[in-house]
């Protein structure tokens, strides 16, 4: 497994005070991030790096627009937006990157897939691994709390997508792997029994790790994940509340379907005992959006060439599961 993993990876209170080794080969560093974490942890960094930096706000990143040759490496510093420019960041620069998250709100903390706004819709653009993930949970401890629920809700939701994924390869042909499927499994199940921050973290970096052995992001992402991003439409809510939340919707018809380890009722509860939404009312959302947001999901997967568990099953069956779920 070595070679589709990060070189190095650090899960560790005070994880950053290791950076300095990561980076010995490299001359100048490009440290992408948000004000608010500069402002928190700028000085700290700046301490360890120990070399040249030019700081990169994520605000002020514009595609093709950074100087060639300011760095040879880019650090990944803050929540998903801040890694997400660093995978672009890297590509386009033809750098190597380091993930440094400052929260544990999702899973691309090591995976080589970006979040790309388009059109109003959000999409996952292939860029490249990080060659270190340096976690340290001193500072992601300090964040918000709903980071790490929408953090949470990322993992739980591969119940439904490591289900349909295996549905689809066998309704749809679509690219299996054995592997990559069991490393997201181990990791879901840590996180179903397990509640603390280490174990989320390193259950994200595994499904991560799955994404880049696979090439895709389909181990971690199915019908739930184009649910969201038919939800980003509207709403504003974290990604990770809104691909659990679609969850057991996706999860009660790949049951119908014979085809989860998971009973949808069983992953609400959970989700509750959590903390996560778990009705319409709480994601303040009404039946009839719902169900349009299930319509461009299909349209996102049909278009993607991926298998829905919900296609082909008619408004009038989705209205009685929402009604019975949610
Ligand atoms: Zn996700």
């Amino acid at each position: 497994m070595a070679s589709i993993c990060p070189a190095t990876v650090i899960v560790a209170k005070n994880a950053l005070d290791r950076l300095d080794s990561i980076l010995d080969p490299y001359r100048h560093v490009v440290c992408v991030s948000d004000e608010i974490i500069r402002g928190e942890y700028g000085v700290r960094l700046e301490g360890v790096v120990k070399r040249g930096m030019t700081w990169l706000m994520v605000s002020d990143y514009q595609d093709g627009a950074f100087p060639r040759n300011e760095g040879d490496v880019i650090l990944g510093f803050g929540g998903g937006r801040s890694l997400d420019v660093a995978k672009l960041l890297a590509v386009e620069l033809g750098c190597d990157w380091v993930s440094i998250p400052t929260a544990a709100s999702h899973d691309g903390i090591a995976s080589d897939v970006a979040s790309v706004s388009q059109d109003g819709y959000k999409y996952s653009k292939k860029c490249k691994r990080p060659i270190a993930v340096v976690a340290d949970l001193s500072i992601m401890s300090r964040a918000p709390p709903r980071l790490k629920l929408a953090g949470t809700g990322d993992v739980l939701c591969k119940s439904s997508s490591l289900a349909e994924w295996r549905l689809g390869k066998e309704n749809n042909g679509e690219y299996f792997d054995d592997s990559a499927y069991h490393v997201v499994e181990s990791a879901l199940a840590s996180v179903m029994r397990n509640d603390s921050l280490e174990v989320l973290v390193k259950a994200q970096i595994d499904a991560g790790r799955a994404m880049c052995m696979v090439g895709s992001s389909r181990p971690c992402s199915g019908t739930e994940h184009a649910i969201s991003h038919a939800m980003d439409r509207h709403s504003q809510e974290l990604h990770g509340l809104q691909v659990a939340f679609a969850t057991p919707l996706c999860l009660y018809h790949l049951d119908q379907a014979g085809y989860t380890k998971h009973k949808a009722d069983d992953l609400i509860r959970i989700m509750r005992k959590r903390g996560l939404p778990v009705s319409l009312t709480e994601m303040s959302l009404a039946p009839d959006v719902f169900i349009d947001d299930i319509h461009h999901a299909l349209e996102i997967m049909r278009k993607r060439g991926r298998y829905s568990v919900l296609g082909g099953i008619d408004d009038g069956r989705l209205s009685e599961t929402i009604a019975k779920l949610y």
